[in-house]
């Protein structure tokens, strides 16, 4: 199913964000207490983004109170992802989760508000409402049309970057500095010549671009999925 209509979505306040692995590699060495984060949160309608809250300094509970309010035509999924603002290079991956649209039939068709706490993996959770004004179609019988209303973009860097979901990975490309074997072929990825690879921001694995679908083994970061946590949050 896929909605068709206007889509308002609030996010109020974040909980227990914490700096992932990946983004620590390089303090851990030096055994410093938890890193406190400046955590922003982006927000996309199908892999488009269409928005991006305030970056909030110095905290593991932000408080945003944003909206965003948009047109969607055959809208599957919204994702939000927490970012770690960095002063230089890529921002750093902190958790997301998914809501599907199907999930918020109900609350659509009643024209209620969903709100409640989303769960982000691979730890903390944020809190949303969410109204939708507008119709679900079939699959079948619908001409894609990407008309998601596009927000400015602000910022450049991480948030151009997809997280590819393997099996509770989260891989988002990577420049390596130095050859790499990957996770799945255990060949090398050679970092030389700005080669990417695919990084888990989770659990730090690296396999080529080519491989990362096929990774079988499931992430042994993750909890419990996606479609659970979201089925959890729903009234
Ligand atoms: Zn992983
Ligand atoms: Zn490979």
């Amino acid at each position: 199913m896929k909605f068709n209509g206007y889509l308002k979505l609030r996010i109020g306040e974040a909980l227990n964000l914490k700096p992932t692995t990946f983004s620590r590699r390089h303090t851990v060495i030096f055994n410093k207490a938890p890193q406190i984060l400046d955590p922003y949160i982006v927000v996309k309608v199908d892999d488009v983004k269409v928005g991006q809250t305030h970056t909030k300094q110095r905290t593991n509970m932000p408080t945003y109170n944003e909206e965003f309010c948009l047109n969607v035509n055959d809208g599957k999924q919204i994702e939000l992802a927490v970012f770690h603002d960095t002063p230089i290079g890529y921002d750093d991956f902190v958790a997301n989760c998914t809501i599907q649209f199907e999930d918020l039939i109900k609350t659509s068709n009643t024209g209620e508000t969903f709100d409640g706490w989303m769960d982000l993996e691979p730890e903390g959770k944020v809190y949303v409402l969410i109204t939708l004004t507008g119709s679900f179609t079939d699959d079948v019988a619908v001409i894609k049309e990407n008309t998601h209303k596009q927000f400015t973009r602000t910022r450049q860097g991480a948030v151009r970057r997809r997280i590819h979901q393997v099996n509770g990975h989260k891989f988002m490309s990577t420049f390596l500095r130095q050859p790499t074997f990957c996770f799945h072929c255990k060949e090398f990825i050679w970092g030389v010549f700005g080669k990417q690879g695919y990084q888990c921001q989770v659990c730090t694995c690296v396999v080529h671009k080519r491989c990362h679908q096929l990774v079988v083994t499931v992430c042994p970061r993750m909890k419990k999925s996606t479609k659970e946590q979201v089925t959890d949050g729903l009234p």
